[in-house]
């Protein structure tokens, strides 16, 4: 428990901002943990330096490490920018005089890398001088490696320490070239998670009714059309309305016929068959279209909605009450285009409404 709420203060020190405002603390978390990480490396390789027994050697290790816990305390101070560029000296410094002092074998030039990386996962937007930088890095690497061809170690490593701190080397890269991918990388695919399901929340509040949760009519006819021009079954489509709707707002209220809207779209969803468009066309009327149906078997599926519908009891605070809804169906003759179509639907729900209400027009 203890160790736990230890741990927990270490990683939200870690975490801390730098304490300026309008600056993102991820830059300077990554920037502390390569820090923290190349300071780890600095007192193992302190300790190895120590059995060459090499004052020069010890005295550039200690220092280093040294340096590294100020540049630690420091990014809790300087803006991340500032201390961005303070790492990148140190670093290329450092490495410079570890090669110099302990030759090429031991690996640190590979910490070289690291900062390549950093610079193009940090987001400043100097493209070019990223370029440059990049080139700079490619010059010093190879540079290094001739310096080292033609000079010998300051000090002389045994093949012991020597592959020690390679292995060491190689580890300490591997982990920093991890856990700044790891940290930016998944920022921005969370950024990318989050724009995709924020496009799916306007999609779909552009697409449908917010009472209902129905289509609305623009994407009804959207949907439409691309079906009329694509049909690969028998099509049917349905308009239907509401019976005196009027009468139930007058009577209820504007509210509970808000009610009788949703429970009666829920009907439809129950009801009829899954691959069923359903919209809300407008006020109190629905446009049903039935992709895989003919007309005879929409006209069954519409006979038990309309019993459905006819059955769910309503509570009107005074009264309970039903509805009814008037239905037009037609069936798609393969050749009619969508107005000719819609045009005929409401001719047969206007026959619907004349002849009584309550009933299927086919
Ligand atoms: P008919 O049987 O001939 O269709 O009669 P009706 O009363 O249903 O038709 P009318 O066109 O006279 O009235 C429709 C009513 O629907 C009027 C309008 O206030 C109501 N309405 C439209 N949209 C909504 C809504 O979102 N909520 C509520 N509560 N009422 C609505
Ligand atoms: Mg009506
Ligand atoms: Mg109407």
């Amino acid at each position: 428990m203890k160790e736990n709420s230890v741990l927990a203060n270490i990683y939200e020190n870690i975490c801390r901002d730098t304490g300026r405002k309008n600056e993102s603390s991820k830059l300077i978390v990554v920037l502390r943990l390569l820090i923290i990480s190349m300071a780890v490396y600095s007192l193992i390789n302190c300790v190895l330096i120590a059995f060459t027994r090499h004052i020069g050697g010890l005295i550039l290790s200690v220092a280093s490490l040294v340096l590294f816990i100020l540049a630690f305390v420091c990014s809790y101070y300087w803006s991340s920018f500032t201390s961005y560029c303070a790492l990148n000296i140190y670093v290329l410094a450092w490495s410079i005089a570890n090669v110099i002092f302990f030759g090429w074998n031991i690996g640190v030039q590979h910490f070289i890398f690291t900062l390549l990386v950093f610079c193009f996962f940090a987001k400043y937007k100097h493209e070019k001088a990223k370029i440059i930088y990049t080139l700079c890095l490619l010059v010093l690497r190879i540079y290094l490696y001739y310096y080292c061809r033609d000079h010998a170690a300051v000090v002389a490593l045994t093949a012991d320490i020597s592959n020690a701190l390679q292995m060491i080397n190689t580890c300490f890269v591997f982990l920093s070239l991890a856990l700044t991918a790891y940290i930016f990388s998944a920022d921005s695919q969370e950024l990318e998670g989050k724009l995709i399901e924020y496009n799916r929340q306007l999609m779909k509040q552009a697409n449908t009714d917010t009472l209902t949760g129905l289509y609305n009519r623009r994407s009804t006819m959207e949907y439409l059309d691309d079906l009329l021009n694509n049909p690969d079954n028998q099509i049917s489509i349905c308009l239907c309305d509401i019976d005196f709707f009027k009468h139930v707002n007058d009577t209820y209220g504007h509210d509970v016929g808000d009610v009788v809207l949703k429970k009666i779209s829920e009907t439809f969803r129950k009801e009829l068959p899954p691959d069923s468009f359903i919209s809300r066309w407008g006020g109190e009327e629905f446009l049903l279209i039935f992709p895989k149906l003919n007309g005879d078997d929409a006209v069954i599926a519409l006979e038990n909605l309309r019993q459905k519908i006819k059955a769910i009891v309503f509570d009107g605070v005074i009264e309970t009450f039903t509805v009814s809804l008037t239905y037009g169906l037609v069936e798609y003759d393969y050749h009619s285009d969508m107005t000719t179509i819609l045009k005929e639907a409401d001719e047969k729900l206007y026959l619907g409404k004349e002849s009584g209400r309550d009933r299927i027009i086919f």
